[in-house]
């Protein structure tokens, strides 16, 4: 469903894209997303068009990696760019961390909304390492295809 979603999306002319995002926009966590997406391809576009000898670079088709959230440009994807992690984040029950954290009064901690809030609170199952800013302990190429996500990180060489 979502690969159905991405190819309309990427056929869909510009202004009809820009009108279902500002739609989609009155959900506050879909408007700190895309903001937040925005902000990235805003700022690789500019570093992109500082870098001397880049212009290239600025016409190139940029997308935004599945695994990482990265930025980056389709033609300029190779093996080892992107890092990331590629299990799941799950509760970590020996931390501390959630101790003093009551469910009916600060929320479910096993939650999108907790792991976003809270990654320190979290661990990585591929890694066991602490879900609060861990570099990705899988490379493999960005992905901007959440179909093909995970997949395909065997022909890829290890950190
Ligand atoms: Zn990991
Ligand atoms: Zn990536």
């Amino acid at each position: 469903m979502s690969s159905t979603c991405q190819d309309r999306i990427m056929r869909a002319p510009a202004h009809h894209v820009k009108a279902t995002l500002a739609f989609l926009c009155k959900d506050s966590e879909v408007k700190e997303a895309a903001l937040a997406h925005l902000d990235a391809l805003a700022k690789m576009d500019k570093a992109a068009a500082e870098a001397p000898g880049n212009k290239r670079k600025a016409a190139g088709e940029l997308a935004v990696c599945v695994q990482c959230e990265t930025p980056f440009y389709k033609d300029e994807n190779h093996p080892g760019a992107c890092s990331y992690h590629s299990g799941e984040m799950e509760v970590d029950d020996d931390n501390d961390f959630w101790a003093d954290h009551d469910e009916n009064i600060h929320g479910t901690i096993d939650s999108d909304w907790a792991r976003k809030e809270y990654p320190e609170g979290f661990t990585w199952s591929c890694c066991e390492k602490n879900a609060d800013g861990a570099p990705g302990c899988t490379t493999g190429r960005h992905e901007a295809d959440p179909q093909k996500a995970w997949k395909d990180g065997s022909e890829d060489e290890e950190a």
